[in-house]
């Protein structure tokens, strides 16, 4: 690993916040600036913002940086670093790394942003010292990361990790992705809420706590509101939250017996809002896993919350970069 005098800017490009980070050689955060997106000004805005956010950080920190590390809302190309597509951000084909590039004259490293976080919780969180692990955040939707024999899996065409669009029910619930029954679809925030909706109005009895919270109005119905409702002991929630779980092992057994990881990581605001979770999906996967796989199995919770992903994409440059994107896919031709 890298020394810590070694350090590179990290970036968390969301929808509607953006996190920009000094981080040092070791996985540590110095100074760290959260500043609107403002996606809705178009992608000009949001570089310009981006830009002043680095500036400021250069500023005043003497050696310069290994470069800067992106983790952004969407699909990236590996070889342009352009954003190809990203709903989050509103943007198509965006020439982001190129456009930074010769705003700063530093390196410039564009990832996904799950795919960024999975570099995060790999090398200084969660993962670290494995090198066969999954990540999987739950958020409003499911997203994930595959580390197999060392490497971050990107697959063909990079879009490697979608490990929430995996299918658990052949005729469940319609899902963004276009396919149904999606981990996603019965798992993520926004199944939660829906489902969560849908119960509350089908049995308001039963529903009234959770109605509460979101006063008394269904359609404010939110994960967070049901985790909440769920750690209060709303039978409910609790039993909403024991079908998510169950979802969620089914789904983590099928990815252990692929993959044969020695961690599972979960993170994301669902996950963060109600840990319990963890201990359930665990439960479930015995039984459903090969046993072979689950023998050197743990399932943790992830260490770095909402910071992996600055921390990951500022680790992709230090150490990484060329490797991974360039020379070798070069090599492999
Ligand atoms: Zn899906």
């Amino acid at each position: 690993m890298q020394g810590k005098s070694r350090w590179a800017i990290g970036i968390d490009l969301g929808g509607t916040k953006t996190l920009v980070a000094r981080v040092d050689g070791g996985g540590k955060i110095g100074r760290m600036l959260r500043i609107p997106t403002n996606a809705a000004q178009g992608a000009a805005a949001v570089k310009k913002g981006l830009i002043e956010a680095i500036q400021d950080i250069l500023k005043g920190s003497g050696r310069l940086p290994a470069g800067i590390g992106v983790g952004v809302a969407g699909q990236v190309d590996p070889e342009s670093g352009a954003v190809k597509f990203s709903p989050n951000l509103g943007w198509h084909d965006e020439p982001f790394r190129e456009d930074l590039k010769k705003a700063l004259g530093l390196p410039v490293m564009v990832t996904n942003d799950v795919r960024a976080a999975t570099w995060g919780e790999w090398l200084y969180g969660a993962g670290k010292g494995c090198n066969d692990l999954l990540c999987l955040f739950v958020g409003t939707g499911i997203g994930g990361g595959v580390v197999s024999g060392g490497k971050v899996l990107t697959g063909c065409s990079n879009t490697a990790g979608e490990l929430g669009h995996i299918t658990i029910d052949l005729h469940g619930p319609p899902c963004h992705c276009g396919n149904r029954g999606c981990m996603e679809a019965l798992a993520g925030g926004w199944a939660i809420a829906r489902q969560a909706r849908e119960k509350v109005k089908s049995d308001p009895k039963a529903g009234a706590a959770i109605l509460k919270r979101a006063d008394g109005r269904a359609d404010k119905i939110t994960a967070k509101i049901v985790a909440a409702s769920a750690k209060a002991g709303d039978p409910l929630a609790l039993a909403l939250l024991d079908q998510v779980a169950l979802a969620l092992s089914a789904g983590s057994a099928s990815l252990v017996n692929a993959f044969n990881p020695c961690r599972v990581i979960f993170g994301g605001g669902v996950v963060e809002g109600y840990p319990r979770l963890i201990k359930k999906i665990a439960r479930g996967l015995k039984g459903r896993a090969l046993p072979p796989a689950l023998e050197p199995l743990r399932v943790v919770r992830s260490k770095l919350g909402s910071q992996a992903g600055v921390v990951g994409s500022a680790a992709l440059v230090m150490h990484f970069s060329e490797r991974i994107f360039g020379e070798d896919r070069k090599k492999r031709g």
